[in-house]
This record gives C-alpha cells, structure tokens and sequence, in this order.
C-alpha cells in the first residue's frame, strides 16, 4: 500500500500561504510541510514493517532520526524567517478560524 515514488511538486493543490507576498515565507513552509510529510511516511513504513515480521525495522530509526533533524532545521528556519521577516501575519488560514 506504500506509495515510495512521489514528486515534491505533484502536490502542488495544497494551500500554502500565497497572497503574503513573501516568497520566502512560501517556500519555508513548503519545505517545513514538505519535512513533516517525510517523516509521516517513515513512521508509517516503520510500523508496517514491524507488524511485517521485520526484523530489520530497526533502520528506520537511523532515517526517522535523520527525518527529524531536518524538520526541525525546516522549523526554524521557518521561524527565523517570521522574525526576521515579520511576515506571520500572514500565515495560510488552513483550517483556522481567525
Ligand atoms: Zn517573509
């Protein structure tokens, strides 16, 4: 059921703050969500594998930890830029009721 070839870009339809005016802020958050989905489909191969039988499974937990690393540097960066910037105030109204 796992899906491992994807381009970054065929999911273009998702909702990223457009509108602000700031590119930057655009592609930080792309690249934020673009970290976290990753992360998403390691744990959710890791469980399939485990509940697989395998007992390699434990080779996820080099790529989840890598997986994280990079979310989190995404993260900041994210919001490093936001500071800097102060362009929050134009965060994507996703499924947010302001
Ligand atoms: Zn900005």
């Amino acid at each position: 059921m796992i899906e491992t070839t994807r381009s970054p870009h065929q999911r273009s339809a998702a909702p990223v703050g457009l509108g602000s005016g700031c590119e930057q802020h655009a592609q930080c958050l792309e690249y934020f969500g673009t970290a976290v989905r990753e992360l998403l489909e390691l744990h959710e191969q890791q469980w399939l594998a485990i509940i697989d039988g395998d007992e390699d499974s434990c080779r996820f937990d080099v790529l989840i930890h890598m997986a994280n690393e990079k979310k989190q540097a995404a993260k900041y960066a994210y919001l490093r830029h936001v500071e800097m910037h102060g362009c929050s105030d134009f965060l994507p109204a996703k499924n947010k009721l302001s």
